[in-house]
């Protein structure tokens, strides 16, 4: 799927997606109704996690993109898991909003394998741009088409969308979600991560103003 709406246009072409099952959810951060769908043009499964009445506009929203590291066995190497409770939490706390998390997004869309291979190159010097070119592989190969159809589905008109990262908001403005505001998740970094987002935000552009003359103190 291109990043075009064709000739259908953002708001009448057809949906990507298939809501498949919905069950209530509770978890150490709040009771939750987790929302599964089928991605009918990839064949991935998403999931998306729905807090209170999300319908309408500005919902509090996070595209959280999967990382097995990051996410489950809580590696300090990225941020990946610590954005995912924090996110969690301000839904929780804001009353309302969602979490979609992306399957398939590993190391930026790589994949795992090469996810830790890059990890690999990294260690040696290389930072994570480098890395994932040195492996003759897109810096980005993310596509948000399907979080925007989930979105869709659930009647989010807008959204406040949790991130830092201006790029993913494009994408997600490309594939007709109406951004009321992007709110930063900017998580406290470690040692073991401060190189990792410091490129983050000298290559890719992110918005990490807490890291400001960080890297030249430590
Ligand atoms: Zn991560």
């Amino acid at each position: 799927m291109t990043e075009s709406d064709g000739p259908f246009g953002e708001n009448t072409r057809p949906s990507g997606v298939e809501r498949v099952a919905q069950v209530q959810l509770s978890t150490e951060y709040g009771v939750f109704r987790a929302v599964g769908y089928l991605d009918c043009i990839r064949g991935d499964e998403q999931v998306a996690l729905v807090y209170g009445d999300i319908q309408g506009d500005r919902a509090l929203t996070r595209v959280h993109s999967e990382c097995l590291t990051g996410d489950a066995f809580g590696s300090r190497h990225c941020e990946c898991g610590d954005q995912l409770s924090a996110a969690l939490r301000a839904i929780v706390s804001e009353g309302r909003g969602v979490l979609i998390y992306l399957q398939g997004h590993e190391g930026r869309g790589i994949g795992l394998l090469a996810k830790l291979r890059a990890m690999q190159l990294q260690a040696e010097g290389l930072d994570t741009v480098e890395a994932n070119l040195a492996l003759g592989l897109p810096v980005d190969a993310r596509d948000y088409r399907v979080a925007a159809d989930m979105l869709h589905d659930l009647g989010v008109r807008s959204v406040r969308l949790l991130s830092n990262n201006p790029r993913k908001r494009e994408a997600l403005v490309r594939h007709g979600i109406k951004i009321a505001e992007q709110v930063p998740l900017l998580i406290p970094p470690r040692e073991e991560n401060l190189a990792y987002l410091q490129a983050k935000a000298d290559r890719l552009d992110h918005h990490l103003p807490h890291l400001n003359g960080m890297a030249e103190r430590s």
